[in-house]
Order: structure tokens, then C-alpha cells, then sequence
């Protein structure tokens, strides 16, 4: 019997937002906007998203002794994440500076903070956690050491899923574990290099090579495709939305994929479902804001 149906290790930011007018060159200074202050960062987003979907979900990441990482910590709790897990302390909580101009462009800066400091003998003091879990989230927003400790740490029977964001090479250790490996377009050229090919089924055949035993492609509006190591490539199409604010579908989809596998269904109906809730959050602005209930995505039909 397992206690979670989702374990997300990785990391958590505050985003902190300001409009201006015009981003700043070099040397130059601009007056914006009030400052706003969003919990973010791809594993605290991909937690609330699976906990607001009715997954038990549990985060291990770290934030610093601050107000940023108590704004963190009081958003998973609120969306229902146990963060039993949540490591407090050692640097200051990561943060993401974002200055947004009047057209959408952005200027990102992002100082990791206490998410460079989630090492390996965290995972390993959190082996409870991964004993209890069926499926285990991962992203690259924490140290790649600590991710290979992660793939190493994972119960008998349970499943780890990895969205390689920000892209960088695998190791074929954290490769091999990958059931599904979850990409975009920009991510699956990383990790692949030369030879990813044309189509998303070229790239899925490039990734396989590599060592996982699956792969999901996402491409936006386009939906995504799905492949196993023996099966057929399938397509799932997107539900049709007028997308306001795409920050954040990406960990939707991924927590919302995790824990439909773990429910038992096929990679593609777990896909299917996905793409649902990353649907919906791609009609409302923000990241953790916009993820929906399991009772919203009932409403939308199915692509
Ligand atoms: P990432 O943010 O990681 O690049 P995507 O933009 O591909 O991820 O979005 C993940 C998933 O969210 C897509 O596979 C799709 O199902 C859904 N999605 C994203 N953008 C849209 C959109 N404009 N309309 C409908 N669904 C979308």
C-alpha cells in the first residue's frame, strides 16, 4: 500500500514579477510596476498542480529560512501537499527576477538558492518517503547529482518520471530509469543533439536509442506524442482553448500524467488526461493559480 500516489523532488522559487515598459539595457535603469510575488519553480508547481487534481502528493525541496520559502511552503499546504519532505535553510530560497514588457517579452534571472543545495544525502535521509510513493517526479532544477541519487533511491515497483528542464546531457543511469521521459521540442534537441530528425516521431525514436523506456513529446497547441520502447507512436491531440498564459501547462501536464500512471492507466490515457489539464491552464494566467481541480477538467471534454 502505498502512502503517496506522487513524490515530486525538485525545486521551488519565488517569481518575483515586474512590468515595465521597457526592459533595461545595460548600464540603464526603468521604473516598473508593484512588485509581485508568485510561488513557482517546476517542482512546487508540478505538486500543487497533482494535489489539486485529488493526488496524494508529497514535495521534497528546499527553501531558505525566509519569507519566500514560508510563501512556498503555506501554497503547497494549501493546494494540500504534505511537505513533510521540505528542507528548510542553508541558503536563501531560490528566486526567479522577471521583468515583463508590454508585448510579453520577458528578462528571466534566476538565483537557485537553497534548490543548488538539495544534495544527494537529502534524498537519501528522505528514504521513507520514497518507499511510500508510486510514482516519483523529477526535474533539473536541483543539482543532476541529486537526480542520479533520486533514480538510485526509488522503491521496487515504483515509477519515475523526468521532465529535463532546464535541458542538459543525461547520464544513461538516469536515462535507463525514465518511464516516461517527458519532453518539448526545445528539451528533446538537448538531450539528443544531432540526428533528432523531423518529426516528433523521428525525435521519440532518437530519445528511445538513448535508453528510456518511454517518452512523451510535448508540442503546445499541437497536443503531444507518446512512445514506447516496443509499441506504436501515438498522437494525442490538444482540447482547442484560447491560451491566455501557457506558464506552467508543461508541469501541469507532467504531474498530471504522473499520476494518472500511477492510477494504472496506459501512457496514453494518461496522456490524454494531460492534456486536459494543461488545457485548462493555459486559459488562466499565472502557474500554481492556474491549475484546475479534477472537477474543472471533468468539464472539458476529452481531445
Ligand atoms: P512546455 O511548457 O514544457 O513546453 P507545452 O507548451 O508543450 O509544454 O505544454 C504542455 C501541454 O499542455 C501540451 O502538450 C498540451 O497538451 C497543453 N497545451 C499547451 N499549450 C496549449 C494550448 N495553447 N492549447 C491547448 N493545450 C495546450
Amino acid at each position: 500500500m502505498y502512502d503517496y500516489d506522487l513524490l515530486v523532488v525538485g525545486s521551488a522559487n519565488a517569481d518575483l514579477v515586474v512590468r515595465v515598459e521597457r526592459r533595461p539595457g545595460a548600464g540603464e535603469t526603468v521604473l516598473g510596476s508593484d512588485l509581485a510575488v508568485h510561488p513557482g519553480g517546476k517542482g512546487a508547481n508540478q505538486a500543487v498542480a497533482a494535489a489539486r487534481l485529488g493526488a496524494r502528493t508529497a514535495l521534497l525541496a528546499r527553501v531558505g529560512d525566509d519569507g519566500h520559502g514560508r510563501l512556498l511552503l503555506d501554497a503547497q499546504r494549501a493546494a494540500g501537499v504534505d511537505t513533510v519532505g521540505a528542507l528548510v535553510g542553508g541558503a536563501p530560497t531560490g528566486v526567479a527576477l522577471i521583468t515583463v514588457d508590454p508585448s510579453g517579452d520577458n528578462s528571466i534571472v534566476v538565483s537557485p538558492g537553497a534548490n543548488g543545495r538539495l544534495a544527494p544525502a537529502d534524498v537519501r535521509a528522505a528514504a521513507s518517503l520514497f518507499q511510500a510513493a508510486r510514482v516519483v517526479s523529477v526535474q533539473l532544477e536541483i543539482p543532476l547529482e541529486t537526480v542520479a541519487e533520486v533514480v538510485r533511491s526509488l522503491a521496487d515497483g515504483s515509477r519515475l518520471v523526468l521532465n529535463p528542464s532546464p535541458p542538459r546531457p543525461l547520464p544513461p543511469e538516469v536515462l535507463a530509469a525514465c518511464d516516461p521521459l517527458i519532453v518539448n521540442e526545445h528539451e528533446a534537441r538537448v538531450i539528443a543533439g544531432d540526428g533528432l530528425g523531423d518529426s516528433p516521431e523521428d525525435w521519440a525514436t532518437a530519445l528511445l536509442a538513448l535508453g528510456p523506456r518511454s517518452v512523451v513529446v510535448t508540442l503546445g497547441a499541437a497536443g503531444a506524442l507518446v512512445a514506447e520502447r516496443a509499441g506504436p507512436r501515438v498522437r494525442v491531440p490538444s482540447v482547442p482553448v484560447e491560451a491566455v498564459d501557457t506558464t506552467g501547462a508543461g508541469d501541469a501536464f507532467t504531474a498530471a500524467l504522473a499520476w494518472r500512471l500511477g492510477r494504472g492507466e496506459s501512457l496514453a490515457e494518461a496522456a490524454r488526461y494531460a492534456a486536459r489539464v494543461g488545457a485548462v491552464a493555459v486559459t488562466r494566467a499565472g502557474a500554481q493559480e492556474s491549475f484546475p481541480t479534477a472537477a474543472e477538467v471533468a468539464e472539458v471534454a476529452a481531445p
